[in-house]
């Protein structure tokens, strides 16, 4: 009800939410109810969850803030969803986002964008700009979203929460509208790192749906959550201060990793030789998948269809041309050129080989210490309109946090500092599977 009572007061100009059903928000309330009664032991009973509209709840729209979808309803649930509602969480609404998840701002949906509760003439960040926004403004206590090159960490960021990216393959995404399959991961945004600690034990885990999903056991993220690493050693990267970074933000950061020497750390120097392709390589690999899983919007597999048609070509052609807004069409040019015949050495192989160069950087530098800390953002949030008109400028925006993706680490996203009234985040990135050290390092600098 608090929930609700928020997002009746502020989300007309937040506008993190697509749809919101109180009808049957009440009726998973009312089922948490009667499991706190029973004595539930789960930490999740009748904490309202914001879910992103790109996760799939049986007979529930699900958009992607597209066109395209407007209409669907999947007939099945997310297993990350599936195991919040099962650990009674309620979902209370869906969240806005870049269509399809592409973008940085939350402005590429068919809704029109999300507003940044710090001050709403900017832009939460994005894709998951409204999971984002819905915790800031406190309109949810937990959210979750999807992160193929920053999605979850940047809007976090921008928004002043905490938002983690677990390693690829620890969140089953069955259930998750795929945009790029080898960089989606499902994760929580959270107020504290407690919160999002609590939604990735109860998200994580093998899933037989999800063939990519790990079968490692889930580790216990939260009994030792509180108590510091000692010889905690953090890595910091000498090429992520460079030209690019706002001052503000390099202060903050720099603060950040002088906290965490004051607390006993060894601040090391280590080096990631191949980030500075992070960004062009994962622009042309996502783009690749998307232009590939993309391709099943045909109007008759699924999504718009278009209404006058002469021939079964015109009709790909038109309900295409609808449903898909400008973003969605340039990524899926840009992959199909990427994957066609001639090219694909040149540009696909090519970017495969550098991803490689990439995961092997990190493998290399986790060798000298246990967390690289780094920003989030070059930026404190941009002003909505800001860089719409330019996509190279918003595609670089995402520097920092593209090359997690790419290695398939886990990496989170925590406010450590302000300026000019605005958030600013640090991000943590680990090594596969080292989220419980991530999280308690994470928890140590809160
Ligand atoms: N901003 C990046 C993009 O536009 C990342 C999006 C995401 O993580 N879903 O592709």
């Amino acid at each position: 009800q608090a929930s609700a009572e928020r997002i009746a007061a502020l989300d007309g100009t937040v506008r993190a939410f697509l749809h919101t059903d109180a009808e049957r928000s009440a009726a998973w309330a009312a089922d948490a109810d009667r499991r706190i009664a029973e004595g539930s032991q789960s930490d999740l009973a009748g904490i309202p969850v914001a879910i992103k509209d790109n996760l799939c709840i049986e007979g529930e729209p699900c958009t992607c803030a597209s066109r395209m979808l407007e209409n669907f309803r999947p007939p099945y649930t997310a297993t990350a969803v599936r195991r919040l509602l099962d650990a009674g969480a309620v979902p209370i609404g869906r969240t806005n986002l870049d269509e399809f998840a592409m973008g940085s701002s939350t402005e590429n949906s068919v809704a029109g964008p999300t507003r940044n509760p710090w001050d709403p003439v900017r832009a939460p960040g994005g894709s998951s700009g409204g999971s984002a926004a819905a915790v800031a403004a406190g309109m949810a206590p937990i959210a979750l979203g999807s992160d193929t090159g920053g999605s979850i960490r940047q809007p976090a960021a921008f928004c002043g929460v905490v938002g983690l990216k677990p390693t690829y393959g620890r969140v089953s995404r069955y259930g998750l509208v795929a945009f790029a399959s080898s960089l989606d991961q499902i994760g929580p945004f959270a107020r504290t790192v407690r919160g999002a600690a609590t939604v990735l034990q109860t998200i994580a885990g093998h899933d037989p749906l999800d063939s990519t999903s790990l079968s490692d056991p889930v580790p216990d993220y939260l009994t030792d959550l509180d108590e510091p690493l000692a010889g905690l050693r953090v890595g910091v990267v000498a090429d992520h201060f460079d030209v690019g970074l706002d001052k503000e933000v390099a202060d903050a950061v720099q603060g950040a990793i002088e906290t965490y020497r004051s607390l006993g750390a060894e601040v090391v120097n280590v080096t990631l030789p191949h980030s500075k392709y992070s960004v062009a390589t994962y622009y042309l690999i996502a783009p690749s998948e998307a232009s590939s899983n993309l391709a099943r919007y045909d109007g008759v597999h699924y999504g718009h269809r278009a209404k006058k048609f002469g021939s079964l070509e015109e009709l790909y052609e038109r309900s295409r041309g609808e449903g898909f807004g400008n973003e969605v069409k340039r990524r899926i040019m840009l992959g199909t050129y990427a994957l066609s015949s001639g090219y694909y050495d040149a540009f696909y192989l090519k970017a495969m080989k550098v991803r490689r160069l990439i995961q092997q950087d990190y493998d290399a530098a986790f060798e000298q210490c246990d967390v690289i800390a780094s920003p989030v953002t070059p930026t404190t949030a941009f002003a909505i309109g800001e860089l719409a008109d330019d996509p190279l400028a918003m595609y670089l925006s995402d520097v920092y946090t593209i090359s997690a993706n790419l290695a398939g680490i886990p990496a989170l996203s925590l406010p450590c500092g302000f300026s000019k009234g605005l958030p600013i985040g640090l991000q943590l990135l680990g090594p596969a599977l080292s989220e419980p050290k991530l999280l308690r390092a994470a928890r140590m600098y809160e």
